[in-house]
């Protein structure tokens, strides 16, 4: 199915996914690690310095750089000491890779010039997305320039798309969206005393409300989110006993909640329409 239009571009476009899921996992690493003493001589910057094993700091090679293969090639195992290496790095350029091809696969927008900007722009967020996912189900926390850089560019990739549709009421009414998820977000933080959602999901809320477009898209959003908690949560608590108060990150089911409105609100509404009339 996914390769009965051009095939080329989408083998193409699934290996730009795995590259970028590979820099997610070194900037997840370097941004966590980086004022970790363990690792002072790797100089451990961002952007620049070589990508090293977390276990025995040895200097990683080529061969074993490459996205998805080399973790095959190695078995997982780290070709120095032989320690395991996280089953996170295949798994984040994985989902990388697919969430990619299905970003360009489901597009709806087109690739004419400024769409295909407001398409990269997308792929952008859906890399920030992950990072941000990765976070908070390993610390339960969404830094702060994460936030604050995808925030960035959903805001750019919702007025370029308002110019390209040429409709102001597109911009205005994302804008709207956004307020309104940040106060009801920021309502239930405050009410809740952070027990029900953290600061981040506050912080966050604002890009997601934009993304979602419509309040009644904020609506669902928030519906899915919530749903998609919930059948996470259920078999953790049953089967690992922990308590009904136990904190669950929300981050990563906003997010995922965020990509499915943005793509098929309006699928998912007439759907809900056809039930209730
Ligand atoms: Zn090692």
């Amino acid at each position: 199915m996914i390769f009965s239009v051009r095939p080329i571009q989408t083998v193409l476009v699934f290996l730009l996914g795995i590259i970028f899921g590979s820099f997610i996992n070194a900037y997840i690493f370097r941004l966590h690690e980086k004022n970790n003493k363990k690792y002072k001589k790797s100089n451990l910057s961002i952007l620049s310095g070589r990508s090293i094993c977390p276990k025995c700091q040895h200097v990683l090679s080529v061969s074993e750089l490459i996205p998805l293969f080399s973790w095959i090639y190695l078995k997982g195992k780290c070709k120095n000491c032989h320690k395991s290496i996280s089953i996170q790095y295949p798994i984040v350029e994985l989902l990388t890779g697919l969430l990619f091809v299905f970003s360009y696969k489901y597009w709806p927008y087109g690739f004419s010039e400024l769409r295909t900007t407001i398409f990269g722009l997308w792929l952008l967020l859906l890399v920030t997305f992950i990072v941000l996912s990765v976070y908070d189900f390993k610390w339960m926390i969404l830094p702060n320039i994460l936030v604050k850089y995808s925030t960035l560019i959903g805001v750019l990739l919702i007025i370029l798309l308002a110019i390209d549709q040429r409709s102001p009421k597109l911009l205005i009414e994302s804008l709207i969206s956004g307020i309104i998820l940040f106060i009801f977000f920021y309502g239930l933080f405050v009410f809740s005393k952070g027990m029900w959602i953290g600061g981040g999901d506050v912080k966050i809320s604002f890009l997601l409300g934009i993304l979602a477009m419509t309040p009644v898209n904020c609506f669902l959003l928030v519906f899915i989110a919530s749903l998609l908690g919930c059948i996470y949560s259920v078999p953790i608590i049953f089967f690992k006993n922990l308590e009904l108060n136990s904190k669950i990150p929300f981050g990563p089911f906003l997010i995922i909640s965020t990509v499915i409105v943005f793509f098929y609100a309006t699928d998912l509404l007439n759907w809900y329409k056809t039930l209730v009339f």
